[in-house]
């Protein structure tokens, strides 16, 4: 099972990916997690990264390919994979083709005005990546992540300048992904509960064949 899910931060595509991971037993990689990962070991990579999207930029496509790359090579995606910000644009899911077919693509559709306010409550653990949030979904204990006892802190990109500037971007390159993929794509209303979503996105996935 080769899965990608697609949707603007704040869309909850990374909550829904872990959910998938958990009962598919496929492992969700989350293009973030793997940037944050280079930036927390402060190598030379993860330092030009961090240069470049604390100004709300994105890297560029043969450098995200790489790092997606290595990372399906490892031997728990030999069952399949979820797919998390990797393709964001149309020349990265040229690249991604090449190598790998997806069997689906899934697209959380949330408006603008929702992800602002999302990602401007939102909470990420400095240790392992969840997010959370701080007025629909609450770690259970304040400031402590569920998973794994990391601290939650908001992110330095999580202010509402760099959001707006990465929902233009995210319409400018990725909305032509949906385009791109056509009748692969597979269309969830984000808006609603995580609950909600969860529930149409696995029955939607039952229906695939096995
Ligand atoms: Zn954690």
């Amino acid at each position: 099972m080769r899965l990608l899910i697609l949707g603007p931060q704040g869309s909850g595509k990374g909550t829904q990916a872990e959910r998938i991971s958990q009962l598919y037993g496929i492992p969700a990689i989350s293009t973030g997690q793997l940037i944050r990962n280079q930036i927390a070991k402060k190598t030379p990579l993860g330092k030009q990264i961090e240069g470049i999207i604390t100004k709300g930029d994105l890297i560029d496509d043969a450098l995200a390919f790489q790092l997606v790359l290595n990372r399906i090579a490892e031997p728990d995606c030999t069952k399949g994979f979820i797919l998390d910000g990797f393709p964001r644009n149309v020349e990265q899911a040229k690249l991604l083709a090449a190598r790998v077919k997806l069997n689906v693509v899934m697209y959380l559709h949330v408006p603008d005005s929702l992800v602002v306010e999302r990602i401007s409550n939102r909470l990420t653990c400095m240790k392992c990546g969840r997010i959370y949030n701080t007025t629909s979904l609450n770690p259970k204990k304040s400031g402590i992540c569920d998973a794994c006892g990391g601290k939650l802190e908001k992110r330095a990109d999580d202010n509402e300048e760099a959001i707006r500037h990465r929902l233009e971007q995210f319409h400018e390159k990725t909305t032509p992904l949906i385009k791109y993929y056509g009748t692969q794509v597979k269309r969830f209303d984000g808006s609603k509960s995580i609950e909600h979503v969860a529930n149409e996105v696995i029955s939607f996935l039952e229906t695939l064949p096995q």
